[in-house]
């Protein structure tokens, strides 16, 4: 038993007719269960055939989608692109696309199509047949899924690196604690006093620095964590209030901060706070010998974004350092020079791309800092 259509040998030409019905039935019978969406074209290139997946999808007639008549559906973007592969149907080749159609709901969604050259046996060219699928969720995953290695990628890389300096750092005073605590004992086996108060002096300093380096990396490692959720924040009081916490600071130093109208932006206060108060306590902590420090933030609108500057009149960074200061405890200073951890630009950064921005500096050696961040709108 077999499903093909038996032709006899010499056929009636109402045979022939009954076979070619036939034919045709079975066409449409596979056509209209399939659920990809099938077209064809005559030689013209103009549609006489869409499927029930087609009509279903598009909600239209097959009288409505005939000739070229079915391209109104195509996304506006997305007619360039069609254009392209006209050149492939012109040499009568095979061609895959992918394009924005319109479905019955309103919705574009992304369909990707094959498109096939039918020849007769004569070689003659006898027009298109097109099979297309919608990939809308395909390609949502494969794009959720791209970003999430991306990401992923990035915070290994930052893990390691905050890995690195972390423990680096911390080996440091820990190194210093051991070697006193060594002497120290010595010292008590041999009955030796001499010295005693200085060394446990440097004992209390190396633990008492230890735990800053701890205290700095929960604060750093809190940004995400901990952050609260994004409200509509008003940044001229974020400002007023960053600089509240810096009064002392400001006046020892004869420091003058200025700020122009800021926006309200998307984010969480708290840190939005501490962004700010970061930037402008190390304007004034890296003032130049000779002047009083002048910190001037400013903000420029963009399309999709805020970029807010903090300008000072300070000592400057030269640039090969540029990058370096973003990373946790990278300090350009020694701790007698200028007191701190190298936690603050760290933060700042975390804070920053928390909020979809990102944080840089320009800087003149001597001449001053401007530090630039970016937050979406
Ligand atoms: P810390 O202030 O504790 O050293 P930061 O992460 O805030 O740590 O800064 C890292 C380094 O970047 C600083 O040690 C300093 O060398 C440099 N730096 C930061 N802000 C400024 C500034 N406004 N002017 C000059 N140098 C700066």
């Amino acid at each position: 038993m077999t499903n093909q259509l038996q032709i006899p040998d010499s056929p009636t030409v109402e045979q022939l007719k009954g076979l070619l019905q036939e034919s045709e039935t079975r066409f449409s019978a596979l056509a209209d269960a399939s659920p990809v969406m099938i077209w064809m074209t005559d030689t013209d290139n103009r549609s006489y055939y869409f499927n029930k997946s087609w009509l279903d999808f598009t909600g239209k007639s097959l009288e409505q989608e005939t000739g070229v008549a079915w391209q109104k559906g195509l996304h506006p973007d997305d007619v360039k692109a069609f254009n392209a592969i006209t050149d492939c149907i012109k040499r009568k080749e095979k061609y895959t696309y992918e394009y924005r159609l319109l479905r019955c709901d309103g919705n574009y969604r992304t369909v990707f199509e094959v498109g096939n050259p039918r020849f007769l046996p004569d070689g003659s060219f006898a027009g298109y047949m097109g099979s297309c699928m919608d990939i809308t969720e395909t390609k949502i995953v494969k794009n959720e899924l791209a970003n999430q290695t991306k990401e992923l990628m990035r915070s290994n890389e930052e893990l390691e690196q905050f890995a690195y300096v972390a423990s680096h750092d911390l080996q440091e005073p820990l190194r210093m604690i051991i070697s006193y605590v060594q002497i120290l004992q010595k010292n008590i086996e041999q009955n030796n006093t001499t010295g005693l108060g200085e060394f446990m002096n440097y004992v209390l300093d190396g633990t008492s620095r230890m735990q800053s380096l701890i205290n700095d990396l929960l604060q750093f490692s809190r940004v995400n964590r901990k952050g609260s959720v994004f409200s509509l924040v008003d940044l001229n009081e974020i400002l007023k209030i960053a600089t509240l916490h810096l009064t002392a600071r400001i006046s020892e130093n004869n420091a003058t901060v200025t700020y122009s109208d800021m926006p309200k932006v998307k984010g969480d206060t708290s840190q939005l706070i501490r962004l700010f108060q970061n930037l402008i306590d190390n304007a004034i902590k890296f003032k130049a010998p000779d002047r009083q420090p002048e910190i001037k933030i400013c903000v420029e609108e963009r399309a999709e974004d805020f970029v807010f500057s903090i300008k000072d009149n300070g000592i400057g960074i030269e640039d090969k350092f540029y990058n370096r200061i973003f990373v946790i405890f990278q300090r350009l200073h020694t701790r007698n020079e200028y007191e701190g951890t190298g936690i603050g630009l760290a933060v700042c950064k975390k804070i920053v791309e928390r909020h979809g921005g990102e944080i840089w500096v320009e800087s003149k050696r001597n001449e001053g800092s401007s530090f630039f961040f970016s937050i979406k709108k």
